[in-house]
């Protein structure tokens, strides 16, 4: 039986063909900096929230849902088979819940993340903190 008072998180892929609702909660948010996890994003690193306890539901396009399981390996992800976004996945039979934490239409009501593998980082990641910042495309900049 479900508890109400769990927390329910919404998300979807960048098409907007899938959707789902995760309900419970997550037990880390982990920013993974491995040569896997960069070359799978194709980004600084990984950030992907689990769950020992919380339940996925697909509220739609639940059967464009793709997986891959790089050979050999635990490293597995999801992704919308139109899109190409990542999605959930759960892995180890069941027994753990992968949220992308970029598919979530709300990004506050996470635990704080934490960065892991940071020996592999790529050389480039020290200057991300420090980067500039701005609000928007910055047109006089970039042209
Ligand atoms: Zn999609
Ligand atoms: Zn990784």
């Amino acid at each position: 039986m479900q508890r109400t008072d769990e927390p329910v998180h919404q998300g979807g892929c960048l098409c907007g063909a899938v959707r789902f609702e995760v309900t419970g909660p997550f037990d880390a948010f982990m920013l993974c900096h491995c040569s896997r996890c960069r070359r799978d994003t194709g980004s600084v690193h990984a950030a992907n929230l689990f769950s020992g306890s919380a339940t996925l539901r697909w509220a739609s396009g639940g059967r464009l849902v793709r997986s891959f399981r790089l050979a050999g390996t635990r490293h597995e992800r999801a992704f919308c088979g139109q899109c190409g976004a990542a999605v959930p996945s759960v892995q180890m039979e069941g027994a753990l819940l992968v949220v992308p934490a970029g598919s979530l239409d709300e990004t506050d009501r996470l635990p704080p993340p934490t960065h892991i593998f940071c020996a592999d980082a790529a050389a480039w990641e020290p200057g991300v903190a420090a980067a500039p910042r701005f609000a928007k495309l910055p047109t006089d900049e970039v042209g």
